[in-house]
C-alpha cells in the first residue's frame, strides 16, 4: 500500500510507495517482464504467446484503488526498439488505447487526474529498456495541471491556444505541423530541447478528438521522437508526460457547481516533452535555483535548440 502525505509548506502531496525499492530493476534481456510468454520460455508480465498492445495494472503501483491507480501500456512484444520505431499504424493504435484508459480511469469517481506518461533511458530512471509507457489515476489534481488551469483564468481563455497561436505567429520555434497539430519549443522552454505537440482546434482531451487528429498526433509525435534520436545521434531520453482536462466528478449537480472549480471541459490536449541533454553528453540537472527557488536556469535559447531539433526532424523524415 502506498501512502499519502499533504506537505503543507509547499501545498502539494507526496506519495510514498515503499513497496517500489523491490520493483525488477534493469533485468537481463531474456528476462524482459514485458515480453510476451513464449512457449517453454519464462512467464511475464503477459500470459499471451504474442500481443499488440498490452495494458495491466503495475505490479509496484504508486497509487492503487480506491485511491487511484497505476498502470503499464507495452507498445509492443518486440523487446528492441522504442515508440520512434513503431509501425505507423501501432503509433496511431497507441493513441486510441489511451484513449480508452483516459475514459475508463477518468470515470471513476476516486481518480481527479489522468496522467499518461513516458520516462525514456537510465537517464530519467528507467528500469525496463522495453518500450513502454505508464498511467497514473490521481486521487487529486496535481501542482502542474493545476497550474495550467491556472493560467487560463489568468489570461482569459484557454492558455495552450493561446500560447500555440503566439508560437505560430512568431515561427522561430515551430518544429513541425500540420493539419492537426502544431510542435514547437515553449517561448519559456525549461529543457533545452523541451517540445510541446498540442492539437491544433480546441480539444480538451483525447475523448473530443476526431480519428484523422488521432492520427496526426501519432504521426507528430513519432516524427519529434525521431528527430530526437537522429540530432545526437544517440537514443534520446525523455520524460513525455499528455496533459489532459482534470476527470473531476463534481460533488454537486453540474448547475450548482462553481464555474471556477476546474472540472472536465478546463484543458487543452498536448504532449510535452522534457528532454535532460543539454549536448550529446551533457545533463541538465535540477539543483540550488530549480530546487530551491523553483526557476530554471538554462544555457541555451529556445530558438537555437529549436534550429537544431528541426533540422533534425526534417532529416529523419
Ligand atoms: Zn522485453
Ligand atoms: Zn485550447
Ligand atoms: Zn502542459
Amino acid at each position: 500500500m502506498s501512502e499519502l502525505r499533504f506537505d503543507e509548506l509547499r501545498g502539494e502531496h507526496v506519495d510514498y510507495a515503499i513497496h517500489r525499492q523491490d520493483r525488477t530493476f534493469l533485468p537481463a534481456r531474456d528476462h524482459c517482464p514485458l515480453d510476451p510468454t513464449r512457449p517453454g520460455g519464462p512467464k511475464t508480465e503477459i500470459p499471451f504467446p504474442a500481443f499488440e498492445i498490452a495494458v495491466f495494472d503495475n505490479r509496484f503501483p504508486a497509487f492503487e484503488a480506491p485511491l487511484g491507480a497505476a498502470e503499464v501500456v507495452v507498445y509492443t512484444d518486440q523487446h528492441d526498439g522504442s515508440f520512434a520505431t513503431l509501425s505507423p499504424g501501432r503509433a496511431e493504435a497507441l493513441m486510441w488505447v489511451w484513449r480508452h484508459r483516459y475514459q475508463e480511469l477518468g470515470a471513476r469517481d476516486d481518480i481527479d487526474y489522468v496522467l499518461i506518461f513516458e520516462n525514456r533511458g537510465v537517464e530519467v530512471g528507467v528500469t525496463l529498456h522495453h518500450p513502454h509507457g505508464q498511467i497514473y489515476g490521481y486521487p487529486f489534481l496535481p501542482p502542474v495541471p493545476a497550474h495550467e488551469i491556472a493560467a487560463d483564468e489568468r489570461l482569459g481563455g484557454c492558455a495552450p491556444c493561446a500560447l500555440m497561436r503566439s508560437e505560430l505567429d512568431d515561427g522561430r520555434r515551430i518544429l513541425y505541423e500540420d493539419d492537426g497539430v502544431v510542435v514547437y519549443v515553449p517561448y519559456a522552454a525549461r529543457w533545452a530541447y523541451e517540445a510541446h505537440v498540442t492539437l491544433r482546434a480546441h480539444r480538451a482531451s483525447l475523448l473530443d478528438c476526431e480519428p484523422a487528429e488521432l492520427r496526426m498526433l501519432s504521426e507528430a509525435l513519432q516524427a519529434l521522437v525521431r528527430g530526437y534520436d537522429l540530432l545526437f545521434d544517440r537514443p534520446f531520453p525523455y520524460v513525455m508526460v499528455v496533459h489532459q482536462a482534470p476527470t473531476i466528478t463534481p460533488a454537486l449537480p453540474a448547475s450548482t457547481a462553481s464555474p471556477a472549480s476546474p472540472g472536465a471541459g478546463a484543458g487543452h490536449l498536448h504532449v510535452e516533452f522534457y528532454p535532460p541533454l543539454r549536448t550529446a553528453d551533457k545533463l541538465k540537472y535540477l539543483a540550488g535555483s530549480e530546487q530551491g527557488a523553483g526557476t530554471f536556469i538554462s544555457d541555451t535559447l529556445p530558438e537555437e535548440s529549436a534550429a537544431a531539433l528541426r533540422e533534425a526532424i526534417a532529416r529523419a523524415a
